[in-house]
């Protein structure tokens, strides 16, 4: 820094008449770093600057998202008043109004149509509390089975894989605090540099330990960089190599045999299956060369301990769960899981990816993952609700499935809370038409979001300085929220919107909260005896205890570090293998004469899901401005692309137009587009629609398309 602008500084510190600290935690990923919102006076000004505090987790980290994490919330945009659809045009309206409205319209669609004609639509950004009360508003309040979230998109192969191997879903089996000590892990599908870059220095600190690293992903990243082996595999070919990876295991013995033996189910089958695949056939649809295959598992294998880490770049594919479920093989094949330095992590993406799993607002959930569909766990939570159990409804579907629903005129009115699915799902023109047929669309946001534009009315949603609650992060670990910052105009908190609608349905007995707290000692009870079990969790722990990780069943209960010590959550204790085929069922996109070339998407380090609040952010917002192709140079000569130049991509659901941008790094048959961007620069408007049938997970990963210059050039 020069002596002039340290100069600046200090003259503007000499100023500062008073300062205010707001404690709070990063909005965006599932680092949930904690974090301070540092509020200065000045002789004629406020000015405001973010700072790390220290915890477990983040350890006083903050990325370049959470320095600038204060831009959003305090940004002149923030819908700060309801606004009601007149003549196409948002109006401002009071509350009382607002409510009326939405009681109007709701009686009106219920009573025309039945309770299955509304839907929720939630997030996993929002907080347990919200995320909880959303899924006892659509059973209890609307009493419709229409119930799902933007997770899904996100986390659903990891959470069912994890189901179907371990018995239960916890993102990750151990604490972060155990990567640095752990002496090969395998990077599969993420990119924590650009994603979670808080959790890198676990990463980089192992590595300096000795660790070997392993990452697999068709293009050179920040995470990559760090890796001792890089498997560049081609997009969607994940399960695959994950089999190729185990046959070397088995056929090299690296397996613990004992582990094997007394602590999981079905590994007969995955060695019976591995060995009838040719590793000629694996490399083919890998790209990925023997002796690479053969290198990883060696170090896998042979090392004591080892870590395997999945994301989105194996999960989101139409058999995400299945691959998944792979590289879970691949970890109790060689018995490396519940001890020390030993262990698999999802790493979640969004802030609340965990715990917004966790207590119903999926589509066949109850609190503390408990099964809808299950007898004794609709008694318990019908119970806790006090309602009849056969009032509440059965299971409906998932996010994407709830919006072909809407196309299809059977749901009419939807309420959609912090989320912006016209631009974040599959198949993104058909979703913008779904959501233009609706009859009745309420969004709790703070912004007009490209879907809120879409609204009859928008309610004013807080940030997360102004709405305390609880986050579940990456790890597991239960974290409070604190926040204090005053709300502008008439803004209201979700679970108070979500109240105070319930109110005026009539439902007031069973929404009669009046501080995030209390919501939260009412998930306590529902959670209890359930897989992810918070009862023994208190605001008052978490305040002292800088966050507990679940199950934690009593208050005298530390939480839980490690996961499956001695048993795994199947009834039996025993861990389930499953074999894995090459192919997944529902066909990924294949390339072909007319689409040549793989897309695969995903994130940069300035923005986050949609953009909706990052774009918001002046800084945040000048490092990426626009969307962008990552293409290789040799491929970009070929269709006589130049850098930095416009260009039309186009699949069979649709174009959109990016600037290019040349890698080496990048697989030559491959392109890569980010998903922040709406409209002509929303990726989501070339991919398929096509789900995992064993999660619902669409196939964002692998699309085929071709590509060429937006303009045609003329000569001078
Ligand atoms: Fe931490 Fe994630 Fe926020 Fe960055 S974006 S500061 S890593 S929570």
């Amino acid at each position: 820094m020069t002596e002039m602008l340290l100069k600046y500084f200090r003259e503007q510190q000499k100023q500062v008449e008073t300062e205010r600290i707001y404690n709070t935690q990063c909005p965006y990923c599932s680092m949930q770093c904690k974090m301070q919102l540092v509020e200065q006076t000045h002789v004629k000004r406020k000015t405001y600057k973010t700072i790390g505090r220290d915890n477990p987790t983040s350890q006083g980290r903050l990325c370049i998202k959470g320095m600038n994490a204060h831009q959003h919330p305090l940004h002149k945009d923030r819908i700060q008043y309801p606004l009601l659809k007149v003549n196409g045009e948002f109006v401002k309206i009071s509350w009382r109004e607002a409510l009326d409205y939405i009681k109007e319209h709701v009686t009106e669609i219920q009573e025309k149509n039945g309770a299955d004609a509304l839907g929720v639509y939630g997030s996993a950004s929002i907080t347990n509390e919200e995320a909880y009360l959303l899924g006892k508003f659509a059973r209890v309040a609307l009493k419709t089975k229409y119930i799902d979230y933007n997770g899904r998109l996100c986390m659903s192969a990891a959470a069912s894989a994890a189901s179907k191997t371990f018995g239960m879903d916890r993102g990750f089996t151990n604490s972060l605090q155990e990567i640095p000590y752990t002496e090969c892990i395998m990077l599969a599908g993420t990119n924590v540099a650009e994603c979670q870059p808080t959790i890198m220095p676990y990463f980089e600190k192992a590595k300096e330990n000795g660790a070997f690293i392993i990452a697999i992903d068709p293009r050179e990243t920040g995470t990559t960089k760090i890796a001792d082996l890089h498997l560049k595999l081609k997009p969607g070919s994940d399960a695959a190599l994950a089999n190729g990876i185990l046959k070397v295991i088995i056929e090299e013995n690296y397996l613990d045999e004992r582990f094997l033996q007394e602590r999981v189910n079905g590994f007969e089958e995955v060695m019976q299956y591995v060995a009838s695949l040719e590793f000629s056939v694996i490399e083919e649809i890998t790209g990925v060369p023997l002796e690479k295959m053969y290198q990883a598992a060696r170090m896998f294998g042979q090392r004591e301990t080892g870590m395997i880490f999945t994301a989105r770049g194996v999960e989101q594919q139409t058999d995400g769960s299945a691959a998944v479920q792979n590289f879970l093989n691949i970890l109790l094949s060689v018995g490396k899981i519940g001890k020390p330095r030993c262990g698999y992590g999802a790493i979640t993406g969004q802030g609340n990816g965990q715990g917004a799993r966790e207590h119903g607002q999926k589509a066949d959930q109850l609190p503390g993952y408990r099964s809808i569909e299950n007898h004794e766990h609709r008694m318990y939570i019908a119970d806790v609700w006090n309602i009849e159990e056969k009032g509440l409804p059965r299971k409906g579907v998932s996010a994407y499935e709830m919006i072909e629903k809407i196309h299809d005129g059977e749901i009419k009115g939807l309420f959609l809370v912090c989320s912006n699915p016209t631009v974040s799902n599959p198949n993104a023109n058909f979703v913008k038409k779904a959501f233009e047929k609706l009859e009745f669309l309420v969004v709790a946001d703070m912004f007009e979001s490209e879907t809120a534009k879409l609204a009859n009315l928008i309610l004013p949603a807080s940030s997360y300085l102004e709405d305390e609650g609880t986050m579940t992060n990456v790890e597991g670990r239960v974290t409070l929220r604190e926040a204090s910052f005053p709300r502008r105009g008439e803004i209201k908190h979700d679970w108070e919107i979500l109240c105070e609608i319930a109110k005026v349905l009539g439902k007031e007995e069973y929404f009669s909260f009046s501080s995030a707290e209390e919501i939260f000692n009412e998930l306590r009870i529902a959670s209890k005896g359930g897989i992810a079990d918070y009862s023994g969790i208190t605001y008052e722990r978490l305040r002292a205890e800088k966050g507990i990780l679940w199950p934690c069943r009593s208050l005298t209960d530390k939480g839980t570090e490690r996961l499956f010590e001695t048993r795994f959550a199947h009834s039996d204790g025993k861990a389930m293998m499953v074999p894995v085929s090459n192919q997944a069922i529902v066909p990924k996109a294949k390339i072909t004469k007319k689409y040549p070339l793989y897309l695969t998407t995903g994130r940069v380090v300035s923005h986050y899901l949609t953009g909706v609040q990052t774009r918001k952010s002046a800084s945040l917002s000048a490092r990426n401005f626009e969307s962008f192709m990552e293409i290789h140079p040799s491929t970009a000569k070929k269709y006589e692309i130049s850098n930095q130049e416009l260009v039309q991509i186009e699949s069979s659901y649709g174009r959109i137009v990016v600037r290019s941008k040349f890698s080496e790094g990048i697989r030559p048959d491959t392109v890569f587009v980010p998903f922040h961007w709406a409209d002509s620069q929303n990726v989501n408007n070339l991919v398929s629609e096509k789900l995992d049938p064993a999660c619902k997970m669409p196939g964002f990963k692998v699309s085929a398309v071709n590509i060429s210059p937006s303009v045609k050039r003329s000569s001078y």
